[in-house]
Parts: C-alpha cells; structure tokens; sequence
C-alpha cells in the first residue's frame, strides 16, 4: 500500500488534492524546506519531494509526496496521480466556501477509487487569515469526522500546525506486525 515498509521503518506516498491555489505547494515547501515564498509561482519547481520524521518510538516514517497541478485541472488523471497513495491530504482554503466544496467532492472520489485503508487528512489552510474566514473551523471539523478523517486547520505562510499535520498522519499510518 503506497510503498515498501518494516516493522520500524515506513515508506508511503502521499498525494496532495483540492482547489488550485489553496496551498498545497506552500504546505510541502514548507514541510520540506521549512519555507515560504509569497511570490513563488504556481507549480514550483519539483512536483516529488521526499522528507523523513521519526516518530517517538523510534520509528521513521518517508513520506514521498508528489504535488502536481495537472489533477485541479484535469480530472481525468486524478485516478493517476492518487493510484498506490497510501495518504491523501485534501486541501481547502479558510477563506474559499468554492475549495471546501472542491474538497468534499475529493473525499468523495477517494472514498470510491482510492487504496483500501487510505489514511486521509482534510486541512484548512491559509489559518493566518482569520479576519477573511468563511469556512469555519466546526464545519470542517463535523465534515472530516463523519467521513472517518484527521482534520487539522494550517498556515503554511506562519507555519501553523504543519509539522503536527504531517506527524499525526504518521501515527495514524497502519503498522506491519514486527
Ligand atoms: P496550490 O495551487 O494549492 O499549490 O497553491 P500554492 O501553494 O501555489 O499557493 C497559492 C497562493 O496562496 C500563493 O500566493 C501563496 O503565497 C498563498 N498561500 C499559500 N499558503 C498560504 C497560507 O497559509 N497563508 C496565506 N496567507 N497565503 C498562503
Ligand atoms: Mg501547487
């Protein structure tokens, strides 16, 4: 399921999905890189970037994350991009009623087409914008519970909750029996 793992070492790939320009790309530089870039453009650079965390009863979790643009776009290659993903974080902006719609009709698509046993995170980003809100944080809070999610509202610009998104999908990873 999303690639090769021991009892102490786990490999998974993890798609990003939801609404152009809600900040996935900002989510992972961030998570990668520990930066962020106002001005950067819309499919920056690598769409594979790779980061390890331990976790701690000292296992490692690699996550493999790919970040395309070509899935907002074309639903058609969606199936693609998520096939073998052992995570999908679903992406909405605080600010864009539009994108949390855009994110429902992903846990939807997943619930239908994804790996059996996905682990799936619904992330309101763009949290540092309080005073533009329009998702509040109780309706993505009920939508993520009543779908079996992890739900987890981030700045990728302030750095908010990022690493605990990443590191709370790691401790919900299903375990190989040692
Ligand atoms: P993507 O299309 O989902 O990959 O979105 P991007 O990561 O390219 O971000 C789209 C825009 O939103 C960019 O102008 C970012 O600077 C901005 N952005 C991303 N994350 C945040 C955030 O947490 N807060 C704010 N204020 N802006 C953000
Ligand atoms: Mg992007």
């Amino acid at each position: 399921n999303g690639g090769t793992n021991d009892a102490k070492n786990l490999r998974v790939k993890l798609v990003l999905l939801g609404d152009s320009g809600v900040g996935k790309s900002c989510i992972v530089l961030r998570f990668v890189r520990g930066q962020f870039d106002p001005t950067s453009k819309v499919t920056i650079g690598a769409s594979f970037l790779s980061q390890t965390i331990a976790l701690q009863d000292s296992t490692t979790v690699k996550f493999e994350i790919w970040d395309t643009a070509g899935q907002e776009r074309y639903a058609a290659l969606a199936p693609l991009y998520y096939r073998g993903a052992a995570v999908a974080v679903i992406v909405y902006d605080i600010t864009s009623p539009e994108s949390f719609a855009k994110a429902q009709y992903w846990v939807k698509e997943l619930q239908k087409h994804g790996s059996p046993g996905i682990v799936m995170a619904l992330v309101g980003n763009k949290a540092d914008l309080q005073e533009k809100r329009e998702v509040s944080a109780q309706d993505g809070m009920e939508y993520a519970e009543k779908n079996g999610m992890f739900f987890i509202e981030t700045s990728a610009k302030t750095a908010d909750n990022i690493n605990q998104l990443f590191e709370e999908i790691a401790k919900r990873l299903p375990r190989p029996s040692p």
